[in-house]
């Protein structure tokens, strides 16, 4: 994350119930015979949970909450005692993330049969995608669905309504005339993935709101700790580690016809490296910066427009000042810029000029000729 979560972002309550009902469900797994509504907590998420079944709506032919539970017990009937206990113990063990971030364990699961993973998979996606909306459940976690957890996440005083993966694109605009119910709101994020990782498929930790071009278009199910060449890597914790004062920003070959911009990091601590090339690796950081800076002309003329030298220096100065929080929370792009501009006022920037003035005076000719013409 290139900024961490404000400290009080509100915890989604479904999530934390349905996150104890699961455990609740593993838990008397280990010992019961027969599956039925003892598996289930004797609570309106325990009901909600074991009467959301096909055998209660005929009208349905897919499976239902209870259902796909009713899958993953069979399948737990068919392991090993002392694995249920395991599969109990493992998830009651890691529900601080923040300490399997530090100590990460891709495969804490492995122990299972293929189709007992298989099950919980299913179970796990569906408590996600449908489950969390049932009425009953909404009711018991005090009547805040996920509409308006996303509000209460995106406030001004909290995380704004900027991604904080990337600080480059918004969560979702924001439209004047229309009640939160309504609102479009961000796709929240499984951190760890659903379906390497479903025993935090529910955890109210593990889903954060981030950006469509964060989540859909460049992380979509890529592992946090395990690399494409499947060798292990740290990443950063989003409530508590962030990216932004370890980036550096150089401008390439200056004086070229198309000078360039370069991402790298300013850390030689490996771990911190590790976790800053996941967060590349995952959203695609280096890429996206480099892709919006690729044409440093268009950008000095976007966001300046000098017509002097002394112009152009003093804008530059202006724009490289320190810069508020609410602004980096509240504006697209505004770390980065500000990071370029700090960058530009730092080097040669008599060469820059030159350069760009020769451009300006290609451009008028052609404008000239246009008129002309
Ligand atoms: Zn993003």
């Amino acid at each position: 994350m290139l900024f961490k979560l404000h400290p009080d972002t509100p915890k989604f309550q479904v999530f934390v119930l349905l996150n104890q009902e699961l455990i609740y469900f593993l838990n008397k797994s280990i010992n019961q015979q027969r599956f039925g509504r003892r598996l289930f907590s004797y609570t309106r998420v325990g009901k909600a949970c074991w009467e959301n079944s096909k055998a209660n709506d005929l009208s349905v032919k897919n499976d239902l909450t209870r259902d796909k539970f009713q899958k993953l017990f069979e399948n737990l009937k068919r392991e090993i005692e002392t694995n249920r206990q395991q599969l109990h113990r493992v998830v009651i063990d890691n529900q601080d993330l923040s300490s399997f971030f530090s100590t990460p364990d891709p495969a804490l699961l492995s122990f299972l049969r293929p189709e007992t993973f298989k099950a919980f998979k299913v179970l796990a996606a569906h408590l996600y995608g449908a489950t969390k909306d049932l009425q009953p459940i909404i009711d018991a976690a005090g009547g805040a669905n996920i509409h308006s957890h996303f509000e209460a996440f995106r406030i001004d005083t909290l995380n704004g309504n900027i991604c904080k993966a990337c600080g480059m694109e918004k969560l979702a605009p924001f439209r004047a005339n229309i009640g939160i119910e309504n609102q479009w709101r961000a796709d929240y994020d499984h951190q760890l993935c659903k379906s390497k990782y479903p025993l935090f498929a529910v955890h109210p930790d593990n889903l954060i709101p981030l950006c469509d071009v964060c989540n859909q278009d460049a992380k979509k199910a890529k592992d946090l700790f395990v690399a494409e060449d499947t060798s292990l890597r740290y990443s950063f914790y989003p409530f508590s580690e962030e990216a932004h004062s370890y980036v550096l920003l150089e401008i390439d070959n200056l004086k070229d016809p198309n000078p360039s911009v370069k991402v790298s990091w300013n850390t030689s601590d490996s771990i911190c490296i590790s976790k800053l090339d996941t967060w590349d690796n995952i959203y695609e950081i280096k890429n996206r910066v480099e892709g919006e800076f690729r044409n440093l002309d268009q950008i000095i003329e976007n966001e300046i427009q000098p017509e002097n030298y002394t112009e152009f220096e003093h804008e530059i100065s202006r724009k490289a000042r320190a810069i508020s929080d609410s602004i980096l929370k509240s504006k697209t792009w505004a770390y980065w810029y500000h990071k370029f501009f700090c960058v530009l006022d730092s080097i040669d920037k008599d060469a820059f000029w030159e350069r760009s003035k020769f451009v300006q005076s290609m451009a008028m000719d052609g404008g000239d000729y246009i008129l002309l013409g």
